[in-house]
C-alpha cells in the first residue's frame, strides 16, 4: 500500500493491532527487530523510535551506535500468523544516523542509492525471485535435523509430495499479507521445495524476500518441520538456489525486448547480461556470502559453476527463459538465499547498468556443460571455487568499494574472514573417514 500516517494509525485501531514490530536488517540481511505497544506508534512515525546497534554486525564497533529507525510507510502489514486479537503488524525501517542521516552500513540504503542512480538514467529494475528451500523434521529435542522421510522429486504431486499442506499453508500466508505468489512447486531433490514471486521493484521485492523468509519458516514450525535456506544441506542432493530473474523498464516499457532478435533479447539485455558476468566473480562473496554456499556451486547439481549465458545449460551463470513480451528477462542462478537480498539487487543492477553503459557484449555463450579442456580452450572462467577465493577477489575490486562504499566492504570483508579462519581450523567429519584409519 501507499499510506500516509493518519491511514496508518486508522488502521491499527480499525484491525485491533497491539503490537507493531519495528524491522530493519542487519549487512548480512539478518531480520532484526524491536517491538512497540500499538500506543508508542506515532512516536515511531514521526522516527522517535532508537535502538543500541553495538550488537548488531556491521555496527559493532561505531562510535556512536545508536541507529534511528525511520519506518517506510508503504511496509505497514499485519503477521497473519500471530493472533488474530490484540494483532501484531511491522513496519520495516531505515535505519538512520543520531543526526538523520543516512547510515553508510545500512544494506537497504545502498540499494536505494544504486536504484536511484539507475532512475537517473530512465531505468527501473524489476526482478522476480525463486525461492528454494528444504523442509526438514525436527528432532525430540526440537532441533532441526537434515532427514525427511519424503521421496519425491521435481514437481511430483501427493501423496509423495510430504510438504504440500506446508507450502499451502506458506502461500496463502504471503498471500494474506498482500505478496503475489507466481508458483510453488515440489523441487528436485526430496523435501525440496520452490516458492517464485510475481516481479516488482528491487526494493519492494527485497523487503519481501526478507519478510518470505520468515513466513516460510514460521509456517514451516506450525507444522511441525523446519525449513532451512541453507545452500547446501546434504551433500549428494541438489542445493538451494534463489534465483533472480531481471527486467530493466524506461518509460514503462520493458527495454528488454526485441521481437527481431533469435533469444527475442534487445541489445541492452545483451550487455546487461555482459555486465553482469563481467562483475560475477567480484560479487561472488554477495551472492553467495557463506563457507557452505560454495558446496552448491559444482558440477552435477543443477547449479551454476561457468561464466557462460545459455538458453539450457544447467552450469551457466546467466539464462535467457523462454517468455515473451512484456515479461522477457533474464535469469541470474548463482545467488542462494543466504545472501542479503538489498545488496544482491544493488550489485546486479550496478554490474547490469556498468554493461549497458560500456557496451559490454558476452562472447561466452554456451549450449552443454563443457568439460574442463574445452572451456580452457574458450578461455570460459568460473565463480570462486571457495569463500577464501571470494574474499579475495572482494577485496580486490575497486568497483565494489564504488558500489557498495569502502567502510561498508570493510566490515563485510573482514567479518567473512573471520568466518573462513573459523571454517578453516575445524577438523571435518570427511577427514577423520579419509585419514585416521590410513595414515
Ligand atoms: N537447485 C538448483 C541450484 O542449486 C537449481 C534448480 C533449478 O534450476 O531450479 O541452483
Ligand atoms: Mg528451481
Ligand atoms: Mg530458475
Amino acid at each position: 500500500g501507499n499510506y500516509t500516517r493518519e491511514e496508518i494509525l486508522a488502521m491499527a485501531e480499525e484491525e485491533d493491532v497491539e503490537f507493531i514490530r519495528l524491522q530493519f536488517t542487519d549487512m548480512f540481511g539478518t531480520l532484526k527487530n524491536i517491538a512497540i505497544t500499538a500506543r508508542e506508534l506515532p512516536r515511531a512515525l514521526d522516527n522517535q523510535c532508537v535502538v543500541y546497534g553495538s550488537h548488531i554486525a556491521g555496527i559493532v564497533g561505531e562510535k556512536e551506535p545508536d541507529l534511528i529507525l525511520y519506518p517506510d510507510y508503504n511496509t505497514f502489514s499485519i503477521l497473519p500468523w500471530r493472533p488474530q486479537q490484540g494483532k501484531v503488524a511491522r513496519l520495516i525501517c531505515d535505519m538512520r544516523r543520531a543526526d538523520g542521516s543516512e547510515h553508510e552500513m545500512s544494506s537497504r540504503y545502498i540499494l536505494k542509492k544504486t536504484a536511484q542512480a539507475a532512475e537517473k538514467a530512465g531505468y527501473t529494475c524489476y526482478v522476480d525471485p525463486e525461492c528454494e528451500f528444504f523442509l526438514f523434521h525436527i528432532d525430540d529435542n526440537g532441533m532441526p535435523t537434515t532427514v525427511s522421510h519424503e521421496k519425491a522429486g521435481y514437481l511430483d504431486v501427493s501423496p509423495v509430495d510430504l510438504g504440500e499442506n506446508a507450502r499451502r499453508d506458506m502461500v496463502l500466508t504471503l498471500e494474506d499479507m498482500g505478496f503475489e505468489v507466481e508458483s510453488s512447486h515440489h523441487e528436485t531433490a526430496p523435501a525440496q521445495h520452490e516458492i517464485a514471486l510475481h516481479y516488482g521493484e528491487a526494493r519492494e521485492m527485497a523487503d519481501e524476500i526478507i519478510t518470505f523468509k520468515m513466513a516460510v519458516r514460521t509456517v514451516a514450525k506450525r507444522h511441525g518441520l523446519h525449513a532451512t535456506f541453507m545452500p547446501k544441506p546434504r551433500r549428494e542432493v541438489n542445493g538451494s538456489a534463489m534465483h533472480i530473474h531481471f527486467s530493466l523498464f524506461k518509460n514503462g516499457k520493458n527495454i528488454f525486448v526485441d521481437p527481431e532478435d533469435p533469444s527475442r533479447l534487445s541489445e541492452e539485455a545483451y550487455y546487461f547480461i555482459g555486465g553482469l558476468l563481467a562483475h560475477s566473480r567480484e560479487m561472488t562473496l554477495i551472492t553467495n556470502p557463506l563457507v557452505n554456499s560454495y558446496k552448491r556451486l559444482v558440477p552435477g547439481f543443477d547449479a551454476p559453476t561457468e561464466l557462460t549465458w545459455t538458453r539450457n545449460n544447467q552450469n551457466s551463470l546467466v539464462r535467457i527463459p523462454r517468455v515473451n513480451g512484456a515479461d522477457t528477462r533474464i535469469e541470474l542462478r548463482s545467488p542462494d538465499a543466504a545472501s542479503n537480498p538489498y545488496l544482491v539487487f544493488a550489485v546486479c543492477l550496478a554490474a547490469g547498468l556498468d554493461g549497458i553503459q560500456k557496451k559490454i557484449y558476452p562472447t561466452k555463450a554456451s549450449d552443454r556443460s563443457l568439460s574442463e579442456s574445452d572451456q580452457k580452450e574458450q578461455g570460459i572462467e568460473n565463480l570462486p571455487e571457495n569463500l577464501r577465493e571470494a574474499i579475495t577477489l572482494f577485496e580486490d575490486s575497486s568497483w565494489m568499494k564504488e558500489i557498495l562504499g569502502e567502510t561498508f566492504c570493510k566490515q563485510y570483508a573482514q567479518a567473512k574472514r573471520k568466518e573462513w579462519l573459523r571454517y578453516s581450523q575445524e577438523i571435518s567429519d570427511w577427514e577423520i573417514e579419509e585419514y585416521l584409519y590410513r595414515i
